[in-house]
């Protein structure tokens, strides 16, 4: 850490390790601050992924979905959301 603040403003506070400007995506964990590697979303299951590719050529050839398929759908895109 650097004796300066490149945002040029007041510095750690509140027994804070960091400027509230640089405390952006730092948590408190376990009763430590941390700032968590980036998470930019779920990683699809194996099957979310089959269910695309399958959605997918269906979808190209222009077939309709069968009815256990929709279902199996819709709970895969419900799950999705859920996480
Ligand atoms: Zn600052």
């Amino acid at each position: 850490m650097s004796e300066t603040w490149a945002c040029n403003c007041i510095g750690p506070q509140n027994g804070q390790p960091l400027c509230p400007c640089q405390m952006r995506g730092v948590v408190e964990r376990d009763g430590r601050y941390v700032r968590p590697e980036q998470d930019l979303g779920p990683v699809p299951s194996k099957m979310e992924q089959e269910l695309r590719k399958i959605f997918n050529d269906l979808s190209s050839n222009q077939e309709p979905l069968g009815e256990p398929f929709q279902s199996i759908w819709d709970a895969s895109i419900e799950d999705m959301y859920e996480q």
